[in-house]
């Protein structure tokens, strides 16, 4: 095999499907790689309005990881962040179950103010993603609002009561994706994922239920993705039958799915052309009913989410050399 069948060109594209922590992760080591080569389209079912302001936190979390300004730690908003206005509310009584920290809070008021005076999300984001210094093409998956809610024994709740307030711990009847139906794709998010040097598109190791799902539910994306001749590849979330971080398992099982590589390469069904596991899952290999390659996915460091990007355009690279059937069948 050439260096060239192990990689994407040096004009080639990539467009990344991302929600907020597991999947921000490796859009940093594919920025790493591709610069601006590379276009993120990112879930917005996570947004909501609190304390009068609009709050993107899938969106904020792939700006901050990206520019480096990422708290680790968290896993969450800033490294470098204050609390004063956190603590203010706490005296005032008001509600402090979502934090927001004061360098934070700048990019929501900002936000807020712009969406108010009409400028679209994807323009806002944009910019912010510049003053960042970003060279990756940032994009909500819609303009249009999608809210997520999390259907639950005690009723729907929306998705940052049951996500932050309530810690996940509700069980899950099933996820809706309110108004996606009526959202329109945007003109940037098409273009990526029509442009002609397009090479690879990535679902990143995201919670597929709650974050790339609402990004297929936005009219027409699923079938452009299906129609796209680069190959679909997922990573996968999960490793040893667990989720690194948060309830994609807990989920999985509540929805009654094992929480297994072949059990998420069967939700993305008529999607995928090959499925990233982790080394740890090797035995699962002949159970994903399809093209799957093996590597290191647990991305501790840097170099560890660089490694896994490499490793997954490589395997998109090949599989885009390969004849035969682009996607993988039920297993
Ligand atoms: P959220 O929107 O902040 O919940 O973030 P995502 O949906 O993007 O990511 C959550 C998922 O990322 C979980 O299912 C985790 O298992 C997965 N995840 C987090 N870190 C890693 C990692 O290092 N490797 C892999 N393979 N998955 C990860």
């Amino acid at each position: 095999m050439t260096a060239e069948d192990n990689s994407i060109s040096n004009n080639g594209r990539v467009v990344a499907l991302c929600g907020g922590v597991g999947g921000a992760k490796l859009a940093f080591g594919l920025a790493r790689i591709l610069g601006d080569r590379l276009t993120v389209v990112v879930n917005t079912g996570d947004d909501f309005e609190h304390l009068g302001l609009h709050v993107s936190p899938d969106l904020d979390t792939v700006l901050y990881t990206l520019s480096g300004l990422a708290n680790r730690e968290l896993g969450w908003g800033r490294g470098d962040e204050s609390w004063n206005f956190m603590s203010v509310l706490r005296d005032l009584g008001a509600e402090t179950w979502f934090q927001l920290g004061d360098r934070d809070l700048a990019l929501h008021v900002e936000r807020t103010r712009q969406l108010r005076a009409g400028v679209p999300l994807t323009q806002i984001i944009g910019a912010f993603a510049n003053s960042f210094g970003i060279r990756a093409e940032i994009l909500p998956m819609s303009d249009d609002a999608v809210r997520t809610t999390v259907v639950t024994p005690e009723g729907a709740l929306p998705f940052q009561r049951y996500f932050v307030e309530r810690r996940c711990a509700p069980m899950v009847r099933q996820i809706n994706f309110e108004g996606a139906g009526k959202a329109q794709p945007t003109a940037q998010v098409l273009a990526a994922l029509r442009d002609p040097d397009l090479q690879a598109i990535i679902l990143c190791p995201s919670n597929p239920f709650l974050s790339i799902d609402p990004i297929l539910a936005v009219p027409g994306l699923r079938g452009v993705l299906e129609a796209a001749r680069a190959p679909v590849v997922a990573v996968s979330p999960i490793i040893g039958g667990k989720a690194v971080k948060g309830p994609t398992d807990k989920i999985m099982a509540e929805l009654g799915v094992a929480a297994t590589n072949g059990a998420i390469a069967e939700h993305y069904r008529g999607l995928l052309a090959g499925l990233v596991i982790d080394a740890t899952d090797a035995a699962e290999r002949d159970t994903v009913g399809g093209p799957t390659h093996v590597t290191k996915t647990l991305m501790k460091s840097d170099e560890d989410r660089e490694e896994l990007a490499r490793e997954t355009l490589g395997f998109a690279a090949r599989l885009a050399a390969m004849a035969g059937p682009k996607r993988m069948v039920s297993s």
